[in-house]
């Protein structure tokens, strides 16, 4: 079985916005809702300012307090390790919004579940990347098998430094930021 993840290279993002347009259209996201934004932090003091691209979608958490919140089993953790939800089995009790750290969960007003990235589980059943990835232009978004240690995202992690969002909330994060990408070997 699959360990999936995402590597996400900031360096490398150009602030286009394509993935978060792929992913409304592949998810019949509603317009009010993202399930995964491109945000531009701005630091520092004019005139030494620095600016960061930050891709923010769920993190698939090992210890995912929206699964353990969750009344009605509705979120949990399928054998890849991804976290779902069970439409037909969520109450819309906003328990899991209220208790993730990332603010990535909404609901869907039309139909009164919760909902949030999925990795886009009905394309990795057809064996395709998740539709960010496979739009980003600029190669910032890697998606992979963690326990293949060939995959590409385990290759990465590896070589490269990176950091996960929020690590001291102890949620057990899948989706890893780098700042550069390395040489293919
Ligand atoms: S990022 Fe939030 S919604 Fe996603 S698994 Fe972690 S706690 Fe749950
Ligand atoms: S809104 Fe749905 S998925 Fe979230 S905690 Fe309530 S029943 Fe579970």
């Amino acid at each position: 079985m699959p360990r999936y993840a995402m590597v996400i290279d900031q360096s490398r993002c150009i602030g286009c916005m394509a993935c978060v347009v792929a992913c409304k259209r592949e998810n019949d996201v509603p317009p009010e809702n993202y399930r995964t934004r491109v945000l531009e932090i701005v630091q520092g003091t004019y005139p030494t300012l620095t600016t960061e691209m930050r891709s923010e979608l769920c993190n698939h958490c090992d210890n995912a307090p929206c699964v353990s919140i969750c009344p009605t089993g509705a979120s949990h953790h399928e054998e890849d390790g991804t976290v779902q939800i069970d439409r037909k089995k969520c109450v819309g009790c906003k328990a899991c919004i209220t208790s993730c750290p990332y603010n990535v969960r909404y609901i869907n007003e039309e139909h009164g579940y919760a909902d949030k990235c999925s990795f886009c589980q009905h394309r990795l059943r057809e064996g395709k990347k998740p539709a960010c990835v496979a739009t980003c232009v600029g190669g910032s978004r890697i998606f992979g098998d963690l326990d293949d240690p060939e995959s590409e995202v385990s290759k990465i992690l590896r070589r490269v430094g990176h950091r996960v969002l929020k690590k001291e909330v102890g949620t057990g994060p899948n989706i890893y930021y780098i700042n550069q990408y390395p040489k293919r070997a």
